[in-house]
């Protein structure tokens, strides 16, 4: 072990390193290969005693960074990812050097402050003041709250206290149309079983929930307790389902409203909240993602809902040591964690540096940008237009070809390394899937994107 390992007189090094660091990644942001190569780690060994910095820098910089995938940049549309705002990722930066353990408040503000992040998420979102909640990992965290919180509320509802008693004797029936993975993989940690989900029938030509039929399957149940799982939006079609009327059939039921809105829920801040996520303040509660949309690093999502009780009676930490008598939970008895880092502060200083407008502008401006794709891809001689649901998500594939050459069209773009896109399934067939959720898309990016696809579709 060297000095600067364990000297803070270091840090005027450390810092000259990763400013070095940081601006070589950032400034190549738009000229390097989108993609990274998902190759072997370099060829390294434990040692008993540690390697020099320079020989750590040298390393990292020369095997590791070239090899990095550039999801921060323009032109990654794979998935649903946001980059990473300068203010969101200064403030991710001073979370390491605060270090702070978001848990129970004593000795910092920061717990107060990932309050006030929460509160003004509500206020961005035209949500009700009724709902609460706190920051996850992401939103498959926040799929996972939903479900356990869900559980604990049909659990009352039979007499059970499920975190205290188990779910011995629970009657539970789950309806959803077009979950995320990550719901169907939350309601299996939450005991409640993958194969036991009732899959109802979406509407005829996209991923919304068939309200019909979601009232014939509530009807024929007979459980006790009974859980809605609603999409706004689902992350193929981006299909909202209509939340009002949903709402009206688990208020018949008695059933919990789960409605996932990880990236859809932006959406209101541009069509308010009497656009397609209309009815969404009626849900028990609601899963959405930061590192989405939001444009915050990873790992940021949010859990919010209008029963704090039934979260907290689930999450409970029954510590003599962690005992307070304060009127606001703490955040070990409301997630999984008990220790939590200040991840709400990049979604805090957020907030507060871009606004809500600032917010709504790069929203608004990729849902343009990816409508123009839209429109090429339909007057393109050598692309299909799949579908596109007037959001931030299209779905093409190479004009006429069949499902292996939409394979071999996704392979070729990701190495080509211009753009980076996601494979996803249409009403049966493949399609290539470009989701645009990155503050800094700007038309030569749309223009080099264009280019691209031109080039390797002619040459498939
Ligand atoms: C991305 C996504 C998830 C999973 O989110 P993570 O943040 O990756 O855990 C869940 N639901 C929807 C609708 C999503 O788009």
């Amino acid at each position: 072990m060297t000095m600067i390992h364990n000297q803070w007189q270091a840090l005027p090094q450390l810092l000259t390193e990763f400013s070095k660091l940081t601006e070589a990644f950032i400034q190549s942001s738009n000229s390097r290969p989108v993609a990274g190569q998902d190759i072997a780690p370099p060829d390294l060994t434990l040692t008993e005693s540690g390697i020099e910095f320079e020989s750590l820098i040298e390393v990292f910089s020369k095997q590791v960074v070239p090899n990095l995938s550039t999801s921060t940049g323009p032109r990654y549309w794979g998935f649903v990812t946001g980059g990473a705002t300068p203010i969101a990722t200064f403030a991710d930066w001073l979370v390491s050097t605060y270090d702070q353990n978001v848990s129970k408040g004593d000795g910092s503000i920061a717990t107060n402050i990932e309050r006030q992040a929460i509160r003004w998420l509500t206020e961005l979102f035209d949500l009700p003041a009724s709902f609460d909640g706190l920051f996850t990992t992401g939103a498959t965290a926040a799929n996972y709250l939903g479900a356990v919180i869900a559980r604990q509320f049909a659990g009352h509802q039979q007499g059970i206290n499920v975190a205290e008693d188990g779910a011995f004797g629970l009657e539970i029936d789950v309806f959803c149309a077009t979950p995320h993975a990550s719901m169907i993989k939350a309601l299996g940690l939450a005991g409640l079983g993958r194969n036991q989900i009732t899959r109802v029938a979406t509407q005829v030509g996209n991923e919304a929930t068939d309200i019909a039929a979601l009232a014939s399957a509530l009807a024929k149940s007979n459980a006790k307790g009974k859980v809605v799982i609603a999409s706004a939006a689902t992350v193929t079609g981006t299909n909202f389902d209509d939340l009002i009327q949903i709402r009206n059939l688990c208020d018949k039921h008695q059933a919990w409203l789960h409605v996932d809105a990880a990236f859809g829920i932006f959406e209101r801040l541009v069509a308010g909240s009497e656009g397609r996520t209309k009815g969404l303040e009626l849900a028990d509660s609601i899963t959405l993602d930061a590192h989405k949309w939001l444009n915050v690093p990873y790992d940021c999502g949010i859990f919010l809902t209008r029963h704090l009780h039934y979260l907290v009676e689930s999450c409970d930490v029954p510590a003599p040591y962690l005992v307070t008598s304060k009127a606001d939970p703490d955040f070990f008895s409301m997630g999984i964690e008990n220790s939590r880092r200040f991840r709400a502060l990049p979604v805090w200083m957020s907030l507060l540096a871009y606004g809500k407008d600032g917010i709504r502008q790069w929203v608004s401006k990729n849902i343009a940008q990816t409508k123009q794709l839209a429109d090429w891809f339909a007057d393109s001689p050598d692309y299909d237009l799949v579908y596109y649901g007037e959001l931030n998500v299209v779905l093409f594939k190479p004009s006429g070809k069949d499902d292996a050459a939409t394979t071999a069209l996704l392979h070729a773009i990701n190495t080509d390394g211009r753009i980076f896109v996601s494979p996803g399934k249409w009403q049966g067939q493949k399609v290539i899937r470009a989701a645009l959720s990155n503050w800094q898309t700007e038309q030569v990016d749309l223009d080099i994107a264009k280019s691209a696809l031109t080039e390797l579709a002619r040459a498939l």
